[in-house]
């Protein structure tokens, strides 16, 4: 159960252990920083418990994912999970979502309401709750009924960063389940295989992250910023040969770290072929070619250095 999760070893066996033992409490509080796995978990229990394959009373295996419950809760269509935020109670509210600040008694009221009626379709409904930190002090004891008194087959889970906030009688009544930061090769790996950053790449903003995917993905971008200013470094200006050499020499470490460089200068190069299509036809044909040499295991320095000169030699 749970393999499509990142590390969290003690919270998905506590989880497992309760859905194994069909002793799956109505409210929890998934506690940890953002970006580590607490919504991807919640989740994929909602598609554990909802699965129309694989029964959880039966078998460990975890949900199926492909059945019309698993593709519904994958596509956020499933009418018995119900994701309450504040891009939901903007929605409510018929406000901003940036104005959004706190967890109002009106989203927990318009949630109640659901709460009440029969499940649609699934044997379970779930209700996300997020970030619950943030619920008013009317919010929180209005929900209190609701975690005093739930309706069978109904789960609640509270997302939240840290308990200071809320009150200790909605945290009584739920089940808290901790999560931790991600070891730091977890998620180089994650990088490597979810966006093909090169090994080097990937560890150096795997050990900036916190532990946070999330932080990592923003990290990412802007490491690919980082290549997306080469193109206008090359194309601003006559650089040096040596100039340009050194420009070459900061990219190549490895073949993958070359062909990301090599694919975002492609996209930079294509947004310019659009405006300008006949100053910038030789510069896509080269970097067509050079994608064709580093996929034929040309060295991949030789064909960054020979890209860059080309496409700074094009410049008038
Ligand atoms: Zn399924």
């Amino acid at each position: 159960m749970f393999k499509s999760i990142i590390a969290q070893n003690k919270a998905k066996t506590i989880i497992s252990e309760q859905i194994k033992n069909n002793k799956i409490p109505h409210g929890y509080i998934f506690m940890g920083e953002d970006g580590i796995g607490k919504n991807t978990t919640a989740i994929e229990f909602v598609k554990i418990l909802n699965c129309t394959i694989n029964d959880y009373t039966k078998t460990d295996v975890g949900a199926c994912n492909h059945c019309i419950a698993c593709e519904q809760i994958n596509k956020g269509s499933y009418p018995d999970l119900h994701i309450i935020n504040f891009a939901k109670q903007a929605e409510i509210l018929e406000e901003d979502v940036d104005k959004q600040k706190t967890l109002k008694i009106d989203t927990i009221r318009y949630m109640q309401k659901n709460v009440y009626m029969k499940a649609t379709e699934g044997k379970w409904k779930v209700f996300i709750l997020e970030p619950a930190e943030k619920m008013t002090t009317a919010a929180a004891n209005c929900l209190l009924k609701t975690l005093e008194e739930p309706p069978e087959n109904t789960i609640i889970i509270l997302i939240a960063k840290h308990k200071e906030t809320i009150p200790i009688t909605i945290v009584s009544r739920a089940q808290t389940v901790f999560f931790q930061p991600l070891p730091t090769n977890e998620i180089a790996n994650y990088l490597q295989q979810q966006h093909s950053l090169s090994i080097e790449n990937s560890v150096k903003i795997a050990n900036l992250s916190d532990g946070s995917i999330e932080k990592a993905e923003m990290l990412m971008l802007n490491t690919q910023n980082e290549y997306s200013s080469l193109w206008s470094e090359l194309t601003s200006k006559k650089l040096a040969a040596v100039d340009i050499l050194n420009k070459s020499k900061s990219v190549s470490k490895d073949r993958k770290s070359v062909v990301e460089a090599v694919n975002i200068i492609t996209e930079s190069a294509i947004k310019n072929f659009r405006r300008e299509p006949y100053k910038y036809t030789d510069i896509i044909e080269k970097l067509t070619e050079s994608k064709k040499y580093l996929n034929q295991n040309v060295n991949p320095n030789t064909v960054l250095d020979d890209l860059f000169i080309y496409i700074n030699s094009k410049i008038k």
